[in-house]
């Protein structure tokens, strides 16, 4: 099946999707929007109110934002693929909750793995946290470049957080300019922070296994 396909099939899905409680309240479903072929594919938190009476991603005020940011950097909304953790609004855009997530967290990973983006940027905690880890903090790690599964992750701060701390925009501003820096260079190895190293680099050894024949399911599972 083609890409544009199981994009479109993703899409579909998740319009009927009754998987978690964000079904119950929503008026639409947003599962994303933006190029197959995007090299660079954008993760926010969930859908806002206009997000959930359009159906598209980012189209409110932080979306407002996001495309002034992008119009700085100079890389057109239509080039990128832009999409959330959760597909349904969380009511009163409460943070959505773990369950939530996990229910939502199927749809977010086929559309990775079809559009395989050389990119990603979680933008905000929540993201950054679904995406990476539990333990990553934004205010610590954005624009720091973490590698796994062979995708570059380049976390950013969430475009609605500079409408409410006013003193992050500039950050942001400056920070998407980084982005764009990144994803056009070479980014060296002593750059990236790798969050799950090949198998084949790894200098552990499983005892019993002589080499010649692959460890088994247990013993990859401690990787
Ligand atoms: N905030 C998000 O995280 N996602 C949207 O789609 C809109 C606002
Ligand atoms: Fe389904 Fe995700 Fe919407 Fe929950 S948020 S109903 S899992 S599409």
């Amino acid at each position: 099946m083609n890409v544009e396909r199981i994009i479109a099939e993703i899409a579909g899905e998740v319009r009927q999707c009754t998987k978690c409680r964000l079904s119950e309240t929503r008026t639409n479903a947003v599962p994303g929007e933006g190029s197959i072929t995007a090299r660079l594919m954008f993760v926010g938190e969930g859908p806002g109110q206009r997000e959930d009476e359009s159906g598209r991603p980012f189209v409110g005020q932080a979306g407002k934002l996001l495309n002034l940011l992008l119009e700085q950097a100079g890389i057109p909304r239509e080039d990128v693929f832009i999409t959330n953790i959760v597909k349904c609004r969380p009511p009163q855009n409460r943070v959505p909750l773990a369950d939530e997530v996990i229910a939502c967290n199927d749809y977010l990973m086929a559309q990775i793995a079809s559009i395989e983006p050389k990119f990603i940027c979680p933008l905000g905690g929540a993201a950054l946290n679904t995406l990476l880890g539990p333990d990553l903090k934004i205010s610590q790690v954005r624009c720091q470049v973490f590698r796994k599964s062979g995708i570059l992750y380049v976390p950013l701060y969430h475009p609605a957080a500079a409408l409410h701390r006013g003193a992050l925009r500039e950050t942001l501003f400056n920070d998407i300019l980084k982005l764009k820096d990144l994803i056009e260079r070479e980014i060296r190895e002593d750059e990236i922070t790798d969050l799950s190293p090949p198998l084949e680099k790894s200098t552990f050894k499983v005892s019993g296994n002589t080499g010649d024949k692959p460890a088994n399911q247990e013993n990859l599972k401690l990787f």
